[in-house]
């Protein structure tokens, strides 16, 4: 038996591994598991995957297409390296990919609202998107700080007629924003449906996020095989809750020559509030109904977390990555705040590919390993979304330093 096929993890309750599972109060066990129940029973039924994979079609725009970044791995002078590209999908980002799927499973439940948290916006926007296509309400959480960096996505729910909820709370980032969306969720399990916004939460999120996600490394490793006529030799991905990343390796995990590096933010430094690297400097623990590697402080409550990148500053991650870091299937590394914006742009100067800051940090890792693996080697990366979000950030911030003031100066 190969324990890496898809199929076959998590277990019954949850687990992959030592991860995962579902710590939740009793009420909410009761909704939770009609939810698997009903995923499990609509993942089987070809009309609901005709549906899904129309909506991916016609509506997205898949297959997102792999394209070869000849400039930039030319002037490294090592490996190619090759962007598998959801940024170009609808809204953005890899996120619709789960969104759709979440907000379909919703409606076939006969859920009335759709509510979830949001960091960079780029979920929320997502799920509203879903939830006006399919006409179902929806009520997004998010941290005021990540409200004012992330204002254009802010005005982008609200015109698709979402209510965009103000969460004041501690950090008042993503962390907060969970925390605020499982609280409304506790109040009224029944006529609302939480879509996640990651491999995170309780059984059966991380499962479910995670194969609507797969579709990304499906693909890729059909378009990589036609392209080149192998595997490529490494897969590159950020990890925020790891969504994007599992996305991509789920489809090669039994390719046991294919490498695989999940990039997780290091922000400003390692100290203790500078970053948010789960996997690197994290312990076992439960946060939001799950087990997995978490950032804690030694009363076990998570610590505070940060990076550059509104998408990445979790203090926990995607049960499944803990697991495949410990079998050392997945080998986890860290990129900085100034790493990311170094790579941002230099894809958007090398290639014209203005990435996401979350996806900058995939980007950055991608562009050493390219160096350190050499020629005749490839390199896929997931470029998870898009930078139209972040451009104003950047320039306010980094701009004097790539010589681009703030606008007006
Ligand atoms: C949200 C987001 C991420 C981080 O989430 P994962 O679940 O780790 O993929 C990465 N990239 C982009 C563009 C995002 O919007």
């Amino acid at each position: 038996m190969n324990i890496l096929k898809n199929d076959q993890l998590p277990d019954a309750r949850g687990y992959f591994g030592a991860y995962g599972g579902s710590f939740v109060p009793p009420q909410l066990q009761g909704i939770l598991d009609e939810i698997t129940a009903a995923y499990l029973k609509l993942k089987a039924e070809p009309a609901f995957i005709a549906e899904l994979e129309g909506l991916y079609r016609d509506y997205v725009g898949r297959p997102s297409p792999v394209f070869l970044a000849a400039r930039l791995s030319a002037e490294i002078g090592g490996a190619d390296i090759y962007f598998k590209r959801e940024d170009l999908n609808h809204t953005g980002a890899h996120k619709i990919n789960h969104c759709l799927g979440e907000a379909l499973l919703a409606k076939r439940m006969g859920k009335k609202k759709v509510i979830a948290e949001t960091g960079a916006g780029q979920h929320g926007v997502a799920l509203a998107t879903a939830a006006a296509l399919l006409g179902l309400e929806c009520d997004i959480y998010m941290g005021e700080v990540d409200i004012l960096k992330e204002h254009p996505n802010v005005s982008r729910m609200k015109i698709l007629g979402a209510r965009v909820i103000p969460v004041a709370a501690g950090l008042k980032t993503l962390k907060d924003a969970v925390d605020a969306a499982f609280e409304a969720y506790l109040k009224d399990p029944v006529t609302q449906f939480y879509a996640i916004g990651s491999v995170v939460g309780p059984h059966p999120f991380p499962m479910m996020v995670r194969d609507f996600q797969a579709v990304v490394g499906r693909e890729a490793r059909r378009q990589m095989l036609e392209r080149t006529g192998r595997l490529p030799d490494a897969l590159v991905a950020c990890v925020g809750g790891g969504s994007n990343a599992i996305g991509l390796f789920t489809a090669f995990l039994e390719d046991q020559e294919v490498l695989m590096y999940g990039v997780e933010p290091s922000g400003l430094s390692f100290k203790d509030g500078e970053h948010a690297a789960t996997l690197t400097k994290g312990k076992p623990g439960i946060l939001h109904g799950f087990k997995s590697y978490l950032l804690q402080d030694e009363q076990g409550q998570p610590q505070k977390v940060y990076s550059v990148a509104s998408g990445l500053d979790y203090p926990g991650v995607g049960p499944e990555h803990g697991y495949l870091k410990d079998i050392g299937r997945v080998r986890y590394e860290c990129a900085s705040d100034a790493e990311a914006i170094e790579a941002f742009f230099t894809l958007s100067r090398k290639e014209g590919l203005i990435p996401a800051i979350e996806s900058a940090h995939a980007a950055a890792f991608a562009l050493k390993l390219a160096a350190s693996l050499g020629k005749g080697k490839n390199i896929l990366v997931n470029l998870s979304g898009r930078g139209d979000k972040d451009i104003d950030f950047v320039i306010e911030k980094y701009g004097a330093a790539y010589g681009v003031g703030p606008a007006g100066k």
